[in-house]
């Protein structure tokens, strides 16, 4: 396991749509393990394929909204789609490839995915608030989409420390 790059807003990879996966391999099982250590490591709550330079169907989310006592933890997902949306939420959203900017965008409130596992075994998965929005987030990295493209306009850190205290 290694961590790998995290590739910056303005490289052409991150606007590039990606393949479905097609080999559920060990090669996928490492870059899944890499993409983990990745994740871990940077604090965010998100990672598209993409973002470490592969253009594959490949993301992964921190599942946040856990019983206190709880640990969050990481959903794998292969060739994901969203099969249902319900609600709307309105927030401040920033990227790990957008370091240091965050803007104003709106989500469902909760999201049902379709996906595979890592062995290409298939499961769907609901997500709700944070979970659901970095959903969406994760998913339209796959589509070559960055949250800039989304926000309604991006917010100055003073308004993002009032939002931060809600
Ligand atoms: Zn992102």
């Amino acid at each position: 396991m290694a961590i790998r790059n995290i590739i910056k807003k303005g490289d052409k990879t991150l606007e590039t749509r990606c393949r479905p996966v097609t080999e559920f391999d060990r090669r996928l099982h490492t870059l899944i393990d890499d993409m983990k250590d990745t994740l871990e490591s940077s604090g965010g709550v998100g990672l598209a394929a993409p973002q470490v330079g592969v253009l594959r169907r490949v993301v992964l989310v921190m599942e946040t909204n856990v019983p206190e006592d709880g640990e969050e933890y990481i959903i794998e997902l292969i060739n994901p789609e969203i099969i249902e949306v319900d609600g709307e939420q309105n927030g401040p959203e920033g990227c790990l490839s957008v370091p240091g900017q965050y803007g104003l965008v709106t989500r469902p409130n909760r999201v049902i995915v379709k996906a595979q596992d890592r062995f290409g075994k298939g499961f769907t998965v609901e997500g709700e608030q944070l979970t659901a929005r970095c959903f969406c987030h994760e998913l339209d990295h796959l589509e070559g989409i960055l949250f800039t493209e989304r926000a309604e306009r991006m917010l100055d850190p003073d308004e993002l420390k009032s939002e931060g205290e809600d």
